[in-house]
């Protein structure tokens, strides 16, 4: 089969390996988040090999992203934490999902639906799981301090009357890429204070977690019974500058085929609105891929990929199909391969280098890329 013009490529090894080293570095159950289609590497066979190498839980965003990992045959633990008034719990009972609650009202939709789904058992209800997540400073999802002994004592309500079993209390960190940044003692802080009393409502829950990938490796004291990793186990540094190398490998390579190699002239200005214009004879390569793929705009004169070994820099804007490199004269021809970001080991840049160049992070690189790239999965390690 002939190489596609432009491509994602994830190697399901890296993934493995990533995962593997995550839980020896945690010493705890690692849930490996697989929301937004696996931050861009394919959602089903990030999870699969995520279980492969051993992940306790799966993490997803939506509703929706749990249930396909259902239907793509996960039957292991998975939780879910963001859903809206009207979102079809039964259907996330049915499935065995793990469910997030912020608020009283979301027990109370949670209830109806089990109470709806026990109708036809005859074995009795088999109860819900539900997790309750407390806001301990990120001000985005999870129920405030002020609510908390309402939605415990609701919580436990529910568990006495066999509705469900609440199987996690849990939060979200802010600042755990800024390991020195306050808010991290402060809403650890709190959310001892939430677990106490969730304790003190009675509730049980078989884990607490609060630590994303950053805190995982920055801050041991969030570990707690289980940890989120979702960028790390792609290989990504979740706090460039911050960690210890613990050889975590990127999992995706992005990478094309030269479309067209050609010579221009001094004083020739290269793509839309003529940003960038030749100092010296040159030549240009012709990169099948825009932001049409993903490729962010700001990456115009700022970013380079890898072509025949050496960088080449962006010259001039990304257009929506096709961005201009600089060739520097080097024999390089139409269909050789370009490197738009891989795990840097032939000297192709990372999806962190281009999140430097595009003042962003890495997961937004990741996430973001594909439009008309095709996606295919390989196995680095498996026998030839
Ligand atoms: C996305 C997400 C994570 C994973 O964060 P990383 O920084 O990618 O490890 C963990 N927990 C929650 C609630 C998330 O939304």
């Amino acid at each position: 089969m002939t190489r596609p013009r432009a491509e994602i490529v994830v190697d399901l090894a890296a993934i493995r390996h990533n995962v593997r080293t995550l839980r020896r570095t945690a010493g705890v159950p690692v849930m490996v988040v697989v929301k937004a289609d696996g931050y861009g590497h394919g959602m089903a066979q990030v999870a699969a090999a995520a279980r492969a190498a051993g992940a306790e839980w799966l993490g997803a965003a939506t509703l929706d992203e749990a249930l396909a990992l259902r239907a793509a045959g996960d039957t292991g633990r998975v939780l879910c934490w963001l859903t809206v008034p009207g979102e079809d719990y039964a259907a996330a009972l049915a499935a065995d999902l793990d469910v997030t609650a912020y608020s009283v009202a979301e027990l109370d939709e949670i209830a109806a639906a089990a109470s709806d789904s026990d109708s036809g058992s005859a074995t009795g209800p088999r109860p819900a799981r539900v997790q309750l997540k407390v806001d301990t400073g990120l001000s985005r999802g999870g129920a405030s301090e002020r609510d908390w002994e309402g939605l415990f004592a609701r919580a436990r309500a529910g568990e006495e009357a066999g509705r469900w079993r609440v199987t996690g209390v849990w939060s979200h960190l802010a600042c755990s890429d800024d390991p020195d940044h306050p808010a991290n003692d402060a809403q650890e802080a709190t959310f001892r204070r939430a677990l106490e009393a969730a304790e003190r409502a009675g509730l049980r829950p078989e884990v607490r977690h609060l630590a994303n990938s950053a805190a995982t490796l920055l801050r041991p004291s969030s570990r707690f019974d289980l940890v989120r990793c979702g960028i790390a186990s792609y290989g990504l540094d979740p706090a460039p500058g911050e960690t210890d190398d613990i050889g975590l490998v990127p999992a995706m390579t992005v990478r094309a085929r030269l479309a067209l190699v050609k010579a221009i002239a001094a004083g020739d200005a290269v793509s839309y609105g003529h940003t960038w214009t030749a100092d010296r004879p040159t030549t240009v390569g012709l990169v099948p891929a825009g932001y049409g793929e993903g490729v962010p705009r700001q990456a115009g004169n700022v970013a380079s990929v890898a072509v025949g070994g050496r960088r080449r820099p962006i010259r001039g804007r990304v257009c929506m199909d096709q961005v201009v490199v600089d060739l520097d004269g080097d024999p390089v021809e139409a269909g050789d391969e370009v490197v738009l970001f891989g795990p840097g080991r032939d000297g192709e840049p990372t999806a962190q280098d281009w999140a430097q160049w595009c003042d962003t992070i890495s997961y937004e690189i990741v996430t973001r890329i594909g439009g008309r790239l095709t996606r295919s999965h390989v196995d680095s390690e498996a026998p030839a």
